[in-house]
């Protein structure tokens, strides 16, 4: 019994659109993109409309996207590409992005690069004049993501663009949690390469493309046939591509009244609990995606919430999904601020194209109960 799945920032499902799309290219239309028959030509034809569906989600050209396997592959192609043929020096991140990025970073540590790791404020935000403080000369690559995934916080891209661009360092955006939700138009970010992942605009998972701006050289990660310019080799997933294409054409027409709905939505959703729940908190303020809202419920543990949810129907996550079963305190929560208990308090609510006013309704018929109920198993609550 699924009454509401409020994880679309986890995985957001396959609209019908796209599904159709792509239902030909599993079919009749499953040549090789690089063959040179009719049923080649036609996946080639239907890879390269898609290539330019995605550019206009971003306003980029169409040969500066390469499709890859998703986010996280853009993201390593991103950090890899550009620094393989260096000596160690110099990287800049933040302490709050995704592990695709944070990982990366944290090997190219080991591997004898120093990182400066960008601290945000108590609202998730990033000051841009940090990343001009820790430029150096031996400086070669920033990478800042454009909206977080577990509290929607949107980071000030174009002031670090610029910074970046006037100093002549390389600047990646991983804008996976971003694209389809608020506009992007690269050549305004200032930016040299941008992530992207299919299944976080209702496209299916396992596709995602990286923007690489034209004059911006990155050595492959793979090494194979000629695919992708030579930038990415492997057969390209035609299903996946057409189906992103068509997910990015639809989000760039229904970009402005998607974002009207869903943050009122959200906006519903948030104020709801906050009256009904007391000591119920947002966690991150300023700009934020429209569709996500992280809130801390004092005294709660957030993954007994999460599985109390699970069995009544609702679908939401407890900070990063953690594959290793182990449940760590977020590392986006502890660096704004909150102490690991209040960080393992808190819910992410993300929202998608196909939630219902009736669906925030019916959560809120259990979850007040829910949290009453786990607060009186907690030994420090005032009972
Ligand atoms: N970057 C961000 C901000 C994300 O939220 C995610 C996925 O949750 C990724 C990268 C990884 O994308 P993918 O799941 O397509 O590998």
């Amino acid at each position: 019994m699924l009454r509401a799945y409020l994880d679309n920032n986890a995985s957001a499902p396959v609209r019908a659109e796209v599904a159709a799309a792509m239902a030909p290219f599993l079919h009749e239309n499953f040549g090789n993109a690089s063959s040179v028959h009719q049923r080649g030509q036609a996946a080639r034809a239907a890879l390269e409309q898609a290539r330019s569906q995605v550019a206009t989600l971003i306003g980029a050209r169409p040969a500066e996207i390469v499709f890859t396997s998703g986010g996280t592959e853009s993201d390593n192609l991103a950090v890899w590409g550009p620094l393989a043929d260096s000596r160690p020096g110099h990287v800049i991140t933040s302490a709050i992005e995704h592990h695709a990025v944070l990982f990366p970073f944290q090997e190219l540590e080991k591997r004898g690069w120093r990182v400066t790791w960008l601290p945000v404020n108590a609202q998730g935000r990033i000051d841009p004049g940090d990343v001009r403080r820790a430029l150096t000369p031996a400086t070669a690559l920033i990478s800042v993501m454009m909206a977080n995934n577990e509290t929607g916080v949107i980071q000030p891209i174009a002031p670090i663009g610029t910074i970046a661009r006037a100093a002549g360092v390389t600047f990646h955006v991983d804008a996976v949690q971003a694209a389809g939700k608020i506009p992007i138009v690269v050549e305004d970010l200032n930016c040299d390469l941008l992530s992207l992942s299919g299944h976080k605009l209702h496209a299916p998972q396992g596709i995602g493309a990286l923007y690489l701006r034209r004059g911006t050289t990155l050595r492959p990660m793979f090494f194979g046939g000629r695919h992708e310019r030579e930038r990415r080799a492997g057969t390209e997933n035609i299903p996946g591509i057409v189906g992103f294409g068509e997910a990015a054409r639809l989000a760039a027409a229904e970009l402005e009244s998607s974002a009207e709905r869903l943050a009122t939505l959200r906006d519903r959703l948030e104020t709801r609990i906050l009256d009904a729940i007391p000591e119920a908190v947002v966690v991150g303020a300023g700009p934020r995606t429209p569709n996500t809202t992280n809130i801390c419920f004092a005294e709660v543990d957030g993954e007994a919430l999460v599985i109390s949810l699970d069995l009544q129907g609702f679908c939401v996550s407890a900070g990063a999904a953690c594959s290793s079963g182990a449940v760590d305190a977020s590392h986006v929560l502890l660096a704004m601020g909150l102490s690991p208990a209040r960080a393992r308090s808190c819910l992410r609510f993300s929202l998608g194209k196909q939630n219902t006013e009736a669906e925030v309704a019916a959560l809120l018929e259990v979850l007040p109960g829910l949290v009453a109920r786990l607060r009186e198993l907690s030994p420090s609550w005032r009972h």
